[in-house]
């Protein structure tokens, strides 16, 4: 415990220390330190807001160090953006070598791509096997760090809890971006975002937009193409599509190989070389390339780009269609920004996702894995479940070294 909170709490009084595991115990501050009326919980390790691929690989971590950690989540379940939020043909984009979390490997059986559902199952033993219990239905709506005591208050339903590590591993992709479209509430079809998108079966002889060119928005189409769906996507911007493999090693790999061995302008050539002799001129057919090589763009802006899993052989024999931006929505369809009109029964929006932290963290958002007065974040750097992996490991081993065994940060029973 710091000289500062053991000032504060003479100070102030605790009183009603009830243990309720070696973990969490409620407590409840008098005087300044009481902030609120909620019911307040010190927790002796570090609080991990989120019970995703991060923040799962985040308490494995920790457990291996002999660090107990408590997981607050929002939903009822692990990987709740993997269970709730994602369509049926998904697969890892990436081969199974980059996307495994620290300490357990997939099964062997696994195939190179795993399915979503054998990636759940994945983390579903996961959690069980590092004994990983969250607290569910646990959304943080708060969490400031509090320099009188030295130590972060999290609020989340009628709790506020006290921990010295705060963990955010929320993910980059918790909230659905939906654009503004001029029109939009007027248009008597379906809207809806890929978040909502299962499968083509509620599209059956219907004819389809979708709003984005990333690597969701060509899956969902040629998902609707293969099911006999009339897709049309929205291409605005440049784009970078590579193939998934070249000479049957993953691009991603190759990637990370070339960019060890050689300078990056080299490696953009070498890629773009490649992907000119498999997919031909994608400009061709509407996809026009940025001027900045893909691992450029990527490590420059964070744009990734798109890993093509069948989607531009159906764009090149007219099954799906690209179309320009959109200018507004009409009654029946929309009005692109070349003045054509076209009417659609259901527009999906593939258009992307962003992080809800600033809505909750009352305080400067690390860039890397590691922020001030003992703040971290897994999985915001823009390199997948690898980046997750690595952050987890990371914070692990800097908490593990502020860590004394000895004192454990408890509260004294007797106070
Ligand atoms: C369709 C798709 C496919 C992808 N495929 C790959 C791939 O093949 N390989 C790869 O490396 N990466 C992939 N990614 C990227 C990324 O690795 C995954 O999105 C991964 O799930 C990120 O894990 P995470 O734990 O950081 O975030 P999430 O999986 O989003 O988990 C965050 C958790 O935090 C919870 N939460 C959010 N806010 C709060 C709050 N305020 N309070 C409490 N709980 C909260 C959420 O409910 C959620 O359970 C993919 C992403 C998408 C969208």
């Amino acid at each position: 415990m710091t000289i500062r909170l053991r000032r504060a709490l003479v100070q102030c009084k605790v009183t009603s220390v009830k243990q309720d595991s070696s973990l969490i115990r409620e407590i409840k501050f008098y005087g300044p330190l009481m902030k609120s009326n909620l019911k307040q919980v010190w927790v002796t390790g570090p609080i991990i807001v989120g019970a995703g691929p991060s923040g799962l690989a985040t308490a494995a971590c920790l457990k291996e160090k002999g660090i107990p950690s408590l997981i607050l989540e929002k939903e009822n379940c692990i990987a709740s953006s993997w269970k709730l939020r994602t369509y049926d043909r998904l697969k890892l984009h990436l081969p199974k070598q980059f996307c495994e979390l620290p300490l357990m490997p997939f099964p062997p059986a696994f195939p190179t791509y795993p399915t979503k559902q054998q990636f759940i199952s994945y983390l579903e033993a996961y959690a069980e096997h590092f004994s990983v219990k969250p607290l569910f239905g646990m959304k943080v709506r708060c969490a400031e760090y509090d320099p009188s005591i030295g130590f972060w208050r999290v609020e989340a339903n009628n709790l506020e809890f006290i921990c010295r590590w705060l963990i955010v591993a929320t993910g980059e992709n918790d909230e659905a971006i939906l654009p503004e479209i001029t029109g939009m509430s007027e248009f008597q079809g379906q809207v809806l975002h890929t978040s909502f998108y299962k499968n083509a079966d509620d599209f059956k002889r219907k004819k389809v937009l979708v709003v984005g060119c990333g690597n969701s928005g060509m899956e969902v189409c040629l998902d609707l193409c293969n099911n006999g769906v009339q897709a049309s996507m929205v291409v605005r911007d440049k784009l970078h599509i590579l193939p998934r493999e070249i000479l049957g090693i993953s691009t991603f790999g190759l990637s990370m190989w070339l960019i060890k061995w050689f300078p990056m302008k080299l490696a953009d050539e070498f890629l773009l070389l490649c992907s000119w002799l498999i997919l031909g001129d994608t400009k061709k057919y509407g996809l026009t390339r940025p001027n900045i090589g893909p691992l450029k763009l990527k490590i420059t802006t964070g744009k990734t780009p798109v890993l093509d899993v069948g989607t531009l052989s159906k764009i090149k024999n007219g099954q799906i269609k690209v179309v320009p931006g959109i200018d507004c929505f009409t009654h029946k369809g929309v009005e692109f920004v070349d003045g054509k009109q076209e009417d659609y029964d259901a527009v999906i929006l593939a258009t992307g996702y962003r992080s809800n932290v600033a809505s909750w963290l009352k305080e400067g958002f690390p860039h890397g894995w590691r922020g001030k007065n003992q703040l971290y974040a897994t999985g915001f750097t823009r390199r997948g479940l690898l980046g997750s992996s690595m952050d987890a490991n990371r914070t692990a081993e800097d908490i593990a070294r502020q860590w004394n065994s000895k004192t454990k940060q408890h509260l004294p029973l007797k106070l």
